[in-house]
């Protein structure tokens, strides 16, 4: 289950509408996204983990991005990296998806601001502390109402 967000800014009015989570086809993007990384389309970080990991698995979720140099906003499959708790486990049984429980985390994947150039935070919440600013102001932005998305 995924959900969609609306990010207004409360000075212009500006606004952008986003999907977090996943969708029901999470498993077909998941295999699309493993595929991809595993030909080092991702990155050759990526591509050396799923060398050395071969039955790891890539979280392909829907995250949020900001680029606090030049307020790029993106959403972006999360693309870290995981390696299965049991090393023998054979990720070819996840009909229904990777039981995550089972795998524990190797690496965060860097996103890179496709604007500029420069590494990009994950957005978990809009705090005050960790703004997301308006690409067309500057203002803060807010979250409207979440929407269920599928
Ligand atoms: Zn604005
Ligand atoms: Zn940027």
């Amino acid at each position: 289950m995924g959900m969609g967000y609306t990010l207004v800014c409360k000075k212009c009015g500006y606004s952008r509408h986003l999907f977090l989570g996943c969708g029901m086809m999470y498993n077909e993007v998941l295999r699309e996204k493993t595929e991809e990384a595993r030909q080092g389309q991702h990155g050759e970080r990526l591509r050396t983990l799923f060398e050395r990991y071969p039955n790891g698995c890539i979280d392909a979720m829907n995250n949020l991005y900001y680029c606090p140099d030049c307020r790029t906003v993106a959403c972006e499959s999360s693309l870290d990296f995981f390696k299965p708790k049991d090393p023998a486990r054979d990720a070819e049984d996840d009909f229904f998806g990777p039981d995550m429980d089972e795998f524990e985390l190797v690496e965060k994947h860097q996103h890179l601001c496709p604007g500029c150039g420069n590494p990009m935070r994950e957005v978990m919440r809009l705090t005050e502390n960790e703004p997301v600013n308006c690409p067309e102001c500057g203002g803060a932005m807010e979250s409207g109402h979440p929407l269920l998305w599928d």
